[in-house]
């Protein structure tokens, strides 16, 4: 049994070598990914389902692997905040973002906003709102075509200090979205002290929305408290007909999701826009 043992710890020693090279590899490779400008954005439509109408995009990033084809961002975003380069990404990201916002402003599209993802660290530095405000006159946009979005544990870490650079943000003219509401451990009294202007209510309590269980309980709950806190409430991760039609009947008018479309390539988006998406 000794002797198994033995065999045992060396291939689990194995196992961890071979681990941790994979990821000393996917970490430099990450590195040189950003110097090579491999991180592309893909758009998906926010939808009024009341009018069919594309109002917003949120963009996702992904990376084109020259190797392994576009990987997505739950394969690198977690490691790229434990090795510190998520904001040296992110600023490519506002960069790709603004990019997109001034192209279709220049071809006289009619203004969309463009919510992005902010990393949980982001709001540690103070000086966030100035450097947002510089890279939106850089290139000539206003400050509400870009939505910041953030998730909730990340503003609850220390809510102070977020409701300070928030209001900062909302002031500048920012738009301010809570991702992925409920599923983080968010106390309702803090909540009404984040000066948001969207909640996105998270897949999660969307996916079982129709079958009238808790999840839909607490998506009507999500929807009231967001209407009554006086902000836009998104659905994500919208699939089916019955869940867009249940959301839309409790007053849920702002749903994102493969139903209307996946994130898209930017040229595949612009011809969305130019058609339309009706589910
Ligand atoms: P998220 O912000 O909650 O984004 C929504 C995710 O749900 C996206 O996955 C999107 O492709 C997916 N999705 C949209 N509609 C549906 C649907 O109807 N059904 C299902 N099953 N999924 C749907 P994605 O693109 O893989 O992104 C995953 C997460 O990675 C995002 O979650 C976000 O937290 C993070 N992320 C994406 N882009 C960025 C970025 O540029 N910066 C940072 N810091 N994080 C990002
Ligand atoms: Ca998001
Ligand atoms: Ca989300
Ligand atoms: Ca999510």
């Amino acid at each position: 049994a000794r002797a198994a043992g033995g065999a045992q710890h060396a291939f689990f020693d194995a196992e961890l070598n071979a681990r941790s090279r994979a990821r000393a590899l996917l970490e430099a490779e990450l590195r040189q990914a950003l110097e090579a400008g491999q991180f592309v954005l893909h758009y998906q439509p926010k939808v009024d389902v009341r009018s069919g109408r594309i109002v917003g995009a949120e963009a996702l990033v992904r990376w084109q692997h020259p190797g392994r084809g576009l990987v997505e961002p739950g394969r690198f975003i977690p490691l790229a905040e434990e090795i510190g380069l998520i904001l040296a990404l992110t600023e490519q990201v506002l960069q790709a973002a603004c990019s997109s916002l001034r192209r279709w402003a220049d071809a006289g599209r009619r203004p969309l906003p463009l919510s992005v993802n902010l990393p949980a660290s982001s709001l540690a530095d103070r000086r966030l709102p100035g450097r947002l405000g510089e890279l939106m006159r850089a290139h000539g946009l206003a400050p509400s075509s870009l939505v910041l979005e953030l998730t909730e544990t990340m503003l609850m870490h220390d809510v102070d200090a977020a409701i300070e650079v928030l209001g900062e943000l909302k002031a500048r003219g920012f738009g301010l979205s809570l991702d992925d509401f409920g599923t983080g451990y968010s106390s309702l009294s803090h909540l009404k002290r984040l000066p948001m202007s969207e909640l996105k209510i998270d897949r999660a309590f969307v996916t079982d929305v129709a079958q009238g269980g808790p999840d839909a309980a607490l998506a009507v709950a999500i929807i009231t408290l967001g209407k009554e806190l006086g902000l836009q409430v998104v659905a994500e991760g919208v699939e089916t007909p019955a869940q867009s039609a249940f959301l839309k009947a409790r007053g849920c008018t702002l749903q994102q999701g493969y139903l209307f479309s996946r994130p898209l390539p930017r040229e595949d988006f612009e011809r969305l826009l130019d058609e339309g998406c009706g589910p």
